[in-house]
């Protein structure tokens, strides 16, 4: 038998790379110590078992080069330092030889490292699965598709310099051929016509501005100054030094041809965010009765025609609904379209790794609907994690018989039903105000939420505030207990966010447009059917629904991003931060689960057939009962009476290194 080489380095230096190794390891500061430790000798990575903690360096790292790659490559996991290379490998090599689906999911709050890390292992999978000259193109599609879908769906926040303002779910189909498919969620599209002080509107337009080529900019009628279109100037920041809007365009330019886009659906794509460009200078005068008159010569035809029988606010509004609509409506045309490209069209039976990396919690200054989403999205995340991990795995040790002490957790269910409870939640409570003919407005809402919700352990009114948090909150606010921490919410702008209505007549005009990508986004079937469409809140209530569907038939694995600071600093370990991140993520819960529990487990059959050539007395058949065979031939491999459990149905495996030696042993054997 190949022995088994457990790199540990120099423990007092490098501290413990599995905290499933870790002594004291129910003491919350020895976890701490111990990230530390390692993140000051710029080691990023260490495992909980087979868990993934990554802590942001705000540096680069010489980690991620085509020699690292191949260090990894087919490596047995606990046998080189913990590595996000190492994680993709292994979920390979498993998706291999079980032949089924598996996802990646990537949580953390914003900033933390997420995008990062899942683009390291699409990275790693675009260098070192085997390949053939067809998949070459899909390859490099796929990873083209990144710069492209960043530059339309990401943005500087205070949080990250490039926050990701969709969500993004990819599946990675393996077979002869790669292929991909993503699906996208709800992209913040508020943030094209409003922009927070420090922040800014989608990179694309600051690339196209900075880095249009003049020919390209006369054309659309731009001028090479971001300072000229109101909806870029708002948030006062336009140049960032993380961020060479210049280079970005050119990086931007070639993604979209290597993704297949020809010379006119990148004029038709700019077309789009040029017009969005100008619809933001259009401007309204009011004339003596109040109404709306355009003062502006470069303004369009239909521009006037739409929107002058609008008060000057009305108009304005009108006019910001269209430009989010265009804008909302092209990003999903070019994730249909890179799809296209992505699709592996030769072969029928795939398996696949799902990546998922969604915009992190996140609380700022003040908070509003977008803020309302994307935590909501967060807390059905770690509702999954604990799904999977925490509650489903305690449950399986009692249905197969294993004696088990249950480890106690914070199950965050009661908030995403706070939430998305049917006839009960908020959304639910929102959506009756939308419906509700005349009078509801933001504040009527806040009210009824009040009446509602006011005594639940996790929502707070400012009649309740100083009770429940000792802080007092204004009357337009609402706080949120969330598992990640507390959050005001400001309901200004609910209902409208909510309703997201474009008046019916824009639409028409829209559907006239010559721009080909226009008219795919407003097709004439639109608005045929009488029945009211979902509100934004419930169908991002739906996606997820459908997304955890998806997720929940595939065997997951996880990557937990922490943030090191909040000032996106190298080499800065703000304990107080990252303590709170290990507390809310539950790691110490999972840790002591994955401590006293089972790294591994296998159906006995299915553990029989494949390791049964390791023991005479099964070899080549064992005719009795499967768990009995198991039993015999883990003795022959010598299994210690506490590195193993035999439950109902399976065997369960103490350690991941036990299991490791013994496809080691079946690999030579082989
Ligand atoms: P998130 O998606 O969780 O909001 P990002 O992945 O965009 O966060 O990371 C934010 C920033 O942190 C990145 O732009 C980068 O500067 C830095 N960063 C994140 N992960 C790494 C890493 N592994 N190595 C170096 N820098 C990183
Ligand atoms: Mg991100």
């Amino acid at each position: 038998m190949k022995s088994l080489k457990i790199f540990f380095g120099n423990e007092d230096r490098v501290g413990i790379q599995d905290f499933v190794l870790l002594d004291a390891h129910n003491s919350e500061t020895a976890f701490l110590d111990n990230l530390k430790k390692r993140f000051t000798e710029d080691l990023i990575y260490t495992y909980i078992g087979t868990l993934l903690i990554s802590v942001n360096p705000y540096k680069e790292l010489d980690i991620y080069t085509k020699k690292q790659m191949d260090l990894y490559m087919g490596v047995n996991f606990f046998e080189l330092p913990p590595h996000i290379y190492a994680l993709a490998d292994n979920v390979y090599h498993t998706m291999l030889s079980e032949a089924n689906n598996h996802f990646i999911l990537i949580s953390g709050e914003s900033g933390a490292g997420k995008t990062e890390a899942s683009k390291k292992i699409l990275q790693y999978y675009a260098v070192s699965c085997p390949s053939s000259t067809l998949l070459d193109t899909v390859r490099d599609r796929m990873l083209m598709s990144n710069p492209v879908l960043e530059a339309f769906g990401n943005a500087k926040t205070m949080k990250n310099d490039n926050s990701s303002r969709f969500g993004k779910y990819m599946d990675i189909q393996f077979d002869y051929a790669v292929g991909g498919h993503i699906l996208s969620y709800l992209l913040e599209k508020s943030r094209v016509v409003h922009q927070n002080h420090g922040e800014r509107n989608f990179h694309i337009f600051y690339q196209l501005v900075e880095g249009g080529e003049e020919d390209l900019l006369r054309h659309l009628g731009l001028e090479k100054d971001t300072k000229h279109y109101s909806y870029l100037v708002q948030g006062e920041c336009s140049n960032v030094s993380s961020i060479n809007d210049k280079n970005d365009w050119k990086t931007v330019k070639n993604a979209l041809s290597v993704i297949d886009f020809d010379a006119s659906d990148i004029e038709h794509l700019f077309g789009i965010i040029a017009s969005v460009l100008h619809m933001g200078n259009v401007h309204f005068d009011g004339d003596t009765k109040g109404y709306a008159i355009l003062n502006s010569n470069a303004a369009l035809r239909w521009v006037s025609k739409v929107l002058s029988p609008f008060t000057v606010d009305h108009a304005i509004y009108a006019r910001d609904a269209l430009a989010k609509a265009i804008y909302g409506r092209a990003f999903t045309w070019l994730v249909n379209r890179i799809n296209e490209s992505l699709e592996n069209k030769d072969s029928e039976r795939k398996t696949v790794i799902g990546l998922l990396d969604i915009y992190g919690f996140e609380v700022f200054f003040v908070n509003s609907f977008e803020q309302f989403c994307i935590n909501y999205c967060n807390e059905k995340l770690q509702q999954l994690f604990i799904q999977l991990t925490l509650k489903s795995e305690q449950e399986e040790y009692e249905a197969e018989g294993i004696g088990w002490e249950p480890v106690q957790f914070f199950n965050n269910k009661i908030i995403c039903d706070l939430v998305e409870e049917k006839h009960r939640g908020i959304i639910s409570v929102l959506d009756e105000e939308c419906m509700r003919p005349g009078d509801a407005t933001d504040l009527t809402f806040l009210e009824k939420l009040e009446e509602k919700m006011g005594n639940h352990p996790h929502f707070v009114t400012h009649k309740l505030a100083d009770k429940k948090t000792r802080k007092s909150l204004e009357r337009g606010d609402f706080r949120l207990l969330h598992y990640a921490g507390e959050v005001t919410y400001c309901v200004v702008g609910f209902i409208d966010k909510n309703n997201d209505l474009l008046y019916k007549n824009i639409k028409d005009v829209m559907r006239l447009s010559k721009n080909p990508i226009i008219q795919e986004c407003f097709p004439a079937t639109e608005g045929d059917s009488r029945r009211r469409p979902e509100t934004v809140a419930t169908q991002f209530k739906n996606s997820l629904l459908r997304l955890m569907e998806i997720l929940t038939v595939k065997e997951a694995w996880y990557v937990r991003c922490l943030k090191s600071n909040d000032n996106k600093q190298s080499g800065k370990f703000d304990e107080v931060l990252v303590r709170h991140q290990v507390k809310y993520l539950g790691l110490m819960e999972h840790l002591r689960v994955r401590r006293a529990g089972f790294a591994y487990r296998r159906r006995y059959e299915v553990f029989l057939q494949r390791y049964k050539a390791l023991c005479p007395a099964t070899w080549p058949h064992w005719r009795g009962v499967p768990a009995e065979g198991v039993e015999k031939l883990v003795q022959h491999l010598g299994y210690q009476p506490d590195e193993y459990k035999m439950g109902r149905t399976k065997i369960f495996i103490r350690y991941a290194r036990t299991l490791f030696a013994t496809e080691d042993a079946f690999e030579i054997c082989k």
